[in-house]
């Protein structure tokens, strides 16, 4: 097998990688990259193939950065098959229609997405199927609903692919499973280069706490799918646990909504299938703007769950316009925060910004911050999860900083011989 490096070389978006099946070329993940202008400016780069080459896609999950280049591979003339699980499905189904939708996303429109929906192939998690001369299964990993890890067997010869790893402790979802004996494995370096920090249930406690102790108005800041369906789920779980607390939750986010119902429907996937339904099912969300006018001079306690995540679109710029002089509103960021977002400016101590409407906004009130939310794999964990390998299997680290891939390539290197950081284009031979 013939492993051709490509996307996510650079950082941790952009994910896609080519192998090459004795009778067929395949394509695992395509993402989009997303961040600077500079990063961006990857998506217009010419693929190593024109995709009409491209026999197949395996999609390990939905996120944008995984998913996000399938419009515009079909675009360009792939047609082959996209394999990937059930709830994988339903949510890149959300996921590339609301990126059709961007205006700063011009490679692809409605249109493409929904060819693009008709190439879905489901294939259920560790059924093995074969495929151009060689066979593959998915096998849970963790991360977000429908999340694998890919193992991918031909020639004698098998190659893992990580995909994006959960976390042991995640709230919700299971953790991933370990990696099968292989001869390769490709993997995400995310958090390569730390442990995560803070405890979910300590800081929303804490959150929460003061919203109702205090009579407060909070928004929480939240990517609409799986972090958006978290915070509802562990929100609605912590007033059932403390029925002397009223608070009103309400969540803005048509995206997220729609998420909503995908984790209410396989929730049986989950650690917590029951608690998980209760909360979806009964969640307040805001789609009338009558429902939004009688929100805006609400008094707290009152929680507000919006996207996006970074504050660089969705509805989330109409809550802190509406509270920005609000001294006691609290917005509460739940998610990594990248450079040059308004997110990232509030976190550097800048209190104006721009709004996702355009107006530039003075929020007078606090800003609290966690990454005890992130669904990866720390530096630990990551680590943990390749003691199923035997030192002769070759790893090769994509999906991370060059500070993260550096650390674990390090760490990793005490056991095992061959750990390598490959660039883009560059092409490894599996015999
Ligand atoms: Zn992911």
């Amino acid at each position: 097998m013939e492993i051709i490096f490509w996307g996510s070389t650079e950082g941790v978006t952009g994910s896609m990688t080519f192998v090459r099946l004795p009778e067929g070329l395949i394509c695992v993940d395509a993402g989009l990259y997303q961040g600077t202008e500079e990063t961006e400016a990857l998506n217009e780069k010419p693929l190593p193939f024109n995709p009409n080459e491209i026999n197949a896609v395996i999609l390990t999950h939905a996120h944008l950065d995984h998913s996000g280049y399938l419009p515009l591979l079909i675009k360009n003339g792939f047609k082959g098959k996209i394999f990937c699980t059930r709830p994988t499905a339903a949510l890149i189904k959300i996921i590339l229609e609301d990126s059709a939708k961007i205006p700063e996303q011009h490679y692809y429109d409605e249109e493409h997405v929904k060819e693009t929906l008709k190439h879905l192939s489901i294939i259920e998690w560790n059924e093995s199927k074969s495929l151009f001369g060689g066979s593959f299964k998915l096998i849970p990993a963790g991360h977000i609903l429908g999340a694998s890890s890919l193992s991918l067997e031909s020639e004698g010869k098998t190659i893992v692919f990580s995909g994006d790893l959960g976390r042991k402790d995640d709230p919700m979802i299971k953790a991933p499973l370990p990696c099968p004996p292989c001869d390769a494995v490709i993997m995400e370096s995310t958090y390569g280069h730390r442990k995560r920090t803070g405890d979910i249930e300590k800081e929303l406690n804490s959150f929460l706490m003061k919203i109702s102790r205090e009579s407060r108005i909070g928004i929480i800041a939240s990517f609409a799918v799986a972090r958006g369906q978290l915070l509802i789920t562990l929100i609605n779980d912590f007033f059932i646990r403390h029925p002397d607390e009223k608070v009103r939750v309400v969540f803005d986010s048509p995206m997220m909504g729609l998420a909503n119902e995908v984790y209410e429907k396989y929730s049986y996937l989950t650690k917590i299938p029951g608690t998980i339904k209760n909360a979806l099912l009964g969640q307040e969300g805001i789609e009338h703007q009558g429902q939004w006018d009688g929100l805006k001079k609400k008094k707290g306690p009152l929680i507000i769950i919006s996207s996006s995540g970074m504050l660089t679109g969705g509805r989330i710029g109409r809550h802190l316009e509406n509270w920005q002089d609000d001294k006691t509103a609290i917005l509460f960021l739940t998610g990594y925060q990248s450079e040059g977002t308004p997110g990232r400016e509030l976190l550097n101590g800048h209190r104006t910004i721009k709004s996702t409407s355009g107006k530039m906004i003075h929020w007078e009130g606090e800003v609290l911050s966690s990454d005890a939310f992130s669904s990866h794999a720390d530096h630990d964990e990551l680590i943990e999860w390749t003691n199923e390998l035997n030192c002769e299997s070759k790893i090769f680290l994509i999906h991370g900083e060059k500070d993260a891939k550096m650390n674990l390539k390090n760490d990793l290197s005490s056991k095992f011989s061959f750990v390598h950081i490959p660039s883009k284009s560059e092409i490894f031979n599996l015999k």
